[in-house]
């Protein structure tokens, strides 16, 4: 750190008080030090009024500060440098703008009048800046707003902004991404994480070209509205070219708030049901609880609340439903849906993707897939050849690429078997029909997730009239109304395990 004292003494000063030069120049070397300084150049004024700016001793500091030769200038008090506010001011601009700091050795100065006047302008001063600047920028900004230019960069993911022009538009290979993610969100029941993990495992690069697609940015694009054309800056709307289409991006809406939903229904415990079933009678959602009925802890749904204000506390008394014969019931609803896929399929056309979507996302898979397989390749040469040993992390890559390579490949047998369907409007039906034939013959060895997700793809809501007898156990005098999603299916049936 380079450090420059400055010292100075009046004729009067010298003659009244005896001050002199020589105990100001000890004063400040010794801070000098004791402030790590690694150089220390003095400048001095002796015999001179500090009333004028224009010193020797000043001119020669203020030079040396300009051309960045100084870190920290000391002083013993601001009444050495001017004694006029104004002065002290524009010097400790001036300094503080070529990046010098000023220490003052004399800290009692802070406290008297003088001193506080000039902290307390300075500061005011400090703060106007700070507000004409941003209040300027802000301006500039808004204004180029108002002109329909951009202001400050456009940076979303599927946009290119140009700073120059202040011009928007459409990147398109990462529009075909965006597009992507809505149309997997919206159709298909694979969740943020399912989507995040897809563009992983296709390699789809991220706007930073490195590392992977996370849940939280994905959920970003699905809430952003600029991909509908409308770009938020300060209040006001800014349009921009859109990259999906109203409908999509409010469907897409409405999903993550039913996942949301979904979501916090979630208990302890595994529940089938959750967040799809309504209490006929007091028409509250029924959660799943974990509790005890004679000593015997179990899996129950239930419609009360508790806390949620009077008017929806539920049934009184709250209405317990076992778990278990419920799902049952429903679980068997949704296996005679499957049975008949044709019904099913005919609901779930207008989901399904174009040809041409079809198409595209298979190339970028079979692309992919050959990147994976030079990837695997290239690790077992190198294991070949003794370049790398069979260790943890060498074993863990093969598995991940391996993993990888599966769920691409059942991507793509998803979506080959949407095409044999031949023309857009029968892609829907011979996918979800390729669904129903793999899942039947194995309806009884699906796991929960599988099942969950089932339901959840099928059954919109479920309605639960009657009360149940023994602590839940007894469903005679309950009545199941299973809401398909599927508008052409018949709605509502009394389920019987
Ligand atoms: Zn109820």
């Amino acid at each position: 750190m380079r450090a420059a004292i400055y010292i100075r003494v009046s004729t009067e000063e010298q003659a009244k008080h005896g001050y002199s030069l020589a105990e100001q120049r000890g004063s400040c070397y010794r801070r000098a030090i004791s402030l790590g300084a690694t150089a220390i150049s003095e400048f001095a004024d002796e015999g001179v009024s500090g009333a004028t700016l224009d010193r020797p001793g000043l001119n020669a500091l203020r030079e040396a500060v300009r051309s960045g030769r100084v870190d920290v200038i000391i002083v013993r008090d601001p009444d050495r440098l001017s004694r006029r506010l104004a002065h002290q001011l524009l010097l400790t601009e001036e300094f503080e703008r070529a990046g010098a700091r000023l220490d003052f050795l004399d800290f009692t100065w802070q406290d008297t009048p003088e001193g506080r006047m000039f902290y307390a302008i300075r500061g005011a001063i400090a703060e106007f800046e700070k507000e004409k600047i941003r209040e300027r920028m802000i301006r500039g900004k808004l204004q180029k707003a108002r002109e329909g230019g951009i202001p400050v960069g456009l940076y979303n993911y599927g946009y290119t902004y140009e700073p120059q022009t202040g011009r928007v538009s459409v990147r398109e290979e990462e529009a075909w991404v965006v597009e992507r993610i809505f149309q997997w969100f919206v159709h298909e029941d694979i969740g943020v994480n399912g989507v995040a993990r897809r563009l992983n495992d296709m390699g789809v690069p991220t706007r930073k070209r490195r590392g992977l697609w996370h849940r939280m940015v994905v959920r970003q694009i699905l809430t952003n509205p600029v991909y509908i054309g409308r770009w938020r800056y300060k209040g006001i709307d800014i349009s921009v070219p859109p990259i999906v289409d109203n409908t999509l991006w409010e469907k897409a809406q409405e999903k993550l708030k039913e996942a949301r939903r979904l979501w916090a229904g979630r208990g302890r415990h595994d529940y089938l049901l959750s967040g799809l079933l309504t209490c006929g009678d007091c028409g509250n959602s029924m959660t799943g609880v974990y509790s005890q009925w004679w000593g015997v802890a179990e899996r129950r749904y239930s419609c009360r609340r508790k806390n949620r204000g009077t008017q929806i506390t539920g049934c009184r008394p709250g209405k317990m439903l076992l778990a278990e014969p419920l799902e049952q019931a429903v679980w068997q609803q949704v296996c005679s849906w499957l049975k008949d896929p044709d019904k099913l399929a005919r609901a779930a056309l207008e989901s399904s993707p174009g040809v041409e979507e079809i198409h595209a996302e298979l190339e970028h898979l079979e692309k992919h897939l050959k990147e994976i397989e030079r990837g695997r390749a290239a690790v077992l040469d190198a294991l070949a050849s003794g370049l790398l040993d069979l260790d943890a992390y060498t074993r863990d890559k093969l598995a991940q690429l391996k993993r990888r390579r599966e769920r691409l490949e059942e991507r793509r047998a998803e979506l080959t078997a949407g095409l044999e369907g031949g023309t857009a409007g029968h892609q829907g039906l011979s996918h979800l029909r390729a669904v129903a034939v793999e899942v039947l013959h194995k309806l009884d060895e699906l796991d929960f997730g599988t099942k969950k997700s089932l339901v959840r793809a099928l059954v919109a809501r479920i309605i639960v009239s009657g009360r149940a007898g023994s602590g839940g156990h007894d469903l005679s005098g309950v009545e199941i109304t299973v809401v398909s999603r599927i508008p052409c299916v018949e709605t509502g049936e009394s389920g019987d395990p």
